[in-house]
């Protein structure tokens, strides 16, 4: 990928540590060339994201917690001024509390519900909003997504409710941008071991099923999932919009265990 992202500018989202699916993207698009901004959630992460941000040369344009409007605000203003404009935006942010990524999705309360909704789904619009008005023609926005926003995982629950609105919100911010040849586009990962993914119950179940199960016999890895972003977030896919494209190892493809896969 040298050179693809040569003269593009980008803001990534959802930097916790050096295992996030942030941190990934962001490493393939400075290899590629890119110039990056990262902004990190509250204090307790800064100093986590400032030496990563550092390693590739990036700008820190700050916290940015997508419950706070003004954090977000913020954020942009510092772009603006920095920048002028923006060619892309990545949106790695997912949050529900992991008392409820366990056990039945009938027992969500309603506070969680909302509060996952707002941090996972919302925040993608609220984002978008803001990066369009600084956005050159062409630009690119890309999320994160999972399978459980398709069939029914174990435990995933309300965020597997949330991932589908998070779907259906990229068909729609498509439509939206569309006319200035924004594209909006989704990456469904595979499961990999992240800060967020170990709020999930058995996960270390989830990876052993995907990895005997997924027609590459393997899971994924964040450096993976960076180098099928660059494709969406570079002008390869200038044509792409509205898309979710699954980076799992093709276990979406597949309707039923393996027939030589062991027992776990
Ligand atoms: P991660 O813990 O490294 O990243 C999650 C990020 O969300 C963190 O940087 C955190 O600061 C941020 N965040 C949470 N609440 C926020 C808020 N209120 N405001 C701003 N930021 C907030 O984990 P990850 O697995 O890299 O997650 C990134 C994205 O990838 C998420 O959307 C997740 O659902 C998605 N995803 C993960 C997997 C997986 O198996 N790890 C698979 C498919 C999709």
């Amino acid at each position: 990928g040298a050179g693809l992202m040569k003269g593009k500018r980008g803001v990534i989202l959802g930097v916790a540590n050096n295992r996030s699916i942030a941190w990934g993207i962001a490493k393939a698009c400075a290899d590629a060339g890119a110039e990056l901004a990262l902004t990190y959630q509250g204090e307790a992460l800064k100093k986590r994201v400032e030496p990563l941000a550092s390693e590739l040369g990036a700008h820190v344009a700050g916290h940015c917690d997508v419950t706070d409007p003004a954090s977000m605000d913020a954020v942009f203003a510092d772009l603006e001024e920095r920048w002028g404009k923006i060619d892309f935006l990545v949106h790695a942010i997912a949050f529900s509390d992991k008392e409820e990524l366990t056990g039945r999705f009938v027992n969500t309360t309603r506070e969680n519900f909302c509060r996952t909704m707002e941090i996972s789904v919302y925040s993608l619009a609220a984002l978008a909003r803001r990066a369009e008005a600084i956005m050159n023609d062409g630009g690119s926005i890309l999320t994160l997504t999972y399978y459980g926003a398709e069939k029914v995982m174990p435990h995933y629950n309300v965020m597997g409710v949330a991932k589908a609105a998070l779907e259906a919100s990229v068909r729609y911010l498509a439509v939206d941008l569309g006319g200035r040849g924004i594209r909006v586009n989704a990456i469904s990962a595979g499961p990999i071991k992240t800060l967020a993914a170990s709020g999930i119950g058995d996960f270390r179940y989830i990876l052993k099923w995907n990895e005997y199960n997924a027609p590459l016999k393997r899971t994924v890895t964040t450096d993976e999932v960076g180098a099928s972003a660059l494709y969406l977030l570079s002008d390869l896919s200038v044509a792409v919009t509205g898309e979710v494209h699954h980076v799992d190892s093709g276990y979406h493809t597949v309707g039923m265990k393996s027939v030589d896969a062991p027992d776990i």
